[in-house]
């Protein structure tokens, strides 16, 4: 049975989320990844590598217009005869994954954590807080899955690439792509994250959460408001509406702990909050609290990492 996946490879590499996806379809039938855009032969076919059979490679479609590429992997789909898809929970799985269901009649899983138990399949709901099972009864499913719900695993070896006219046509969308600083850990697949909020009252502050982050070799993050005033990028805010995020250690500086944030950050595996509010919400769901001003704690904590390191 073929399984087809969405990789996401504009950038010229593939994320971790790529992987991580092809490896769980892997386990539930022979993987078709489908890639838009120009990343290289050599870069694709180590998709092999993870579970890929084959990779198919439309280069027409530029940009991430999730209408074309929706087009795109239904006809991949269609060619194939493939009944499942799977796609990353990310900002583009979750605006490719209701449009295919629709275009294709096909049940979705939204948000999978786990592979399916017979025809349930493990969900995350209400932001986090609970988890669900969905039973998809159509004959086609998608399923996206939450990014760092399992590790991706290399076992194979690399695959072929072969060129494929998905006939995504084009939609008028102009879809502006920014480039991120060179050397910039990413924050989706990042294993530590330092983040702040609006309590770290202003964008000139945030050389302290930079600093932390340096020392430790950690993406920097931020809450909602900070990005939406635009003390930092959009793409450093984490939370429901925002980049969902399962590091190993996520430190919080001056963000209270709202639902839509804790959303996104909850399953990471130790939260350390500092919040000069004993009464923060964060701290319920934070493994270590520290009740103090970040402009104090943020510092010592930099200096701390630096004598430990030395
Ligand atoms: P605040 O709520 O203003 O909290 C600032 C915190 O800093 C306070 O707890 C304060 O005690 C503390 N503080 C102040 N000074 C210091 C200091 N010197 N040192 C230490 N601590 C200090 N938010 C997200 O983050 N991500 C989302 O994806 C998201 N999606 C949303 C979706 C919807 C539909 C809605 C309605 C809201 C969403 N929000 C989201 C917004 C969310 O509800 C909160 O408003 C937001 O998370 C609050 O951001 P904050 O904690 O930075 O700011």
């Amino acid at each position: 049975m073929s399984v087809i996946v969405y990789v996401d490879s504009f950038s010229g590499s593939i994320a971790k989320n790529g992987f991580e996806a092809v490896n769980y379809a892997s386990k539930l039938g022979d993987v078709i990844a489908v890639t838009a855009g120009n990343a290289s032969d050599d870069v694709l076919a180590a998709l092999g590598k993870y579970g890929a059979k084959k990779v198919l490679k439309d280069t027409s479609v530029t940009s991430n217009d999730p209408q074309q590429l929706t087009r795109l992997i239904a006809k991949a789909v269609e060619a194939n005869g493939a009944t499942t898809v799977v796609v990353s929970h990310d900002l583009n799985g979750k605006a490719i994954a209701p449009r295919l269901s629709a275009r294709l009649k096909a049940g979705l899983v939204a948000g999978a954590i786990s592979l399916p138990d017979g025809d349930k399949v493990k969900v995350n709901v209400f932001s986090g807080k609970a988890f669900g099972f969905v039973t998809v009864k159509s004959d086609k499913k998608i399923i996206s899955l939450l990014p760092n719900s399992m590790k991706p695993v290399a076992e194979g070896s690399d695959c072929a690439v072969e060129a494929f006219d998905g006939e995504a046509g084009n939609t008028g969308y102009i879809i502006k792509a920014t480039k991120k600083p060179e050397g910039a850990i990413p924050l989706p697949e990042a294993e530590l994250v330092v983040s702040g909020g609006r309590g770290l009252k202003g964008p000139e502050n945030w050389g302290i959460i930079e600093d932390l982050a340096n020392v430790l070799g950690a993406a920097t993050a931020c809450s909602r408001p900070v990005a939406d005033i635009g003390w930092r990028p959009h793409h450093e805010h984490v939370g429901q509406t925002g980049v969902a995020i399962r590091p190993n250690l996520y430190i919080a500086a001056g963000i209270s702990g709202a639902i839509q944030h804790l959303a996104g950050v909850n399953g990471s595996k130790v939260i350390v909050v500092i919040n000069t509010d004993p009464e923060a919400p964060f701290f319920k769901a934070a493994d270590y609290g520290i009740v103090g001003d970040a402009f104090e704690v943020l510092p010592r904590l930099t200096e701390a990492v630096k004598k430990f390191k030395a």
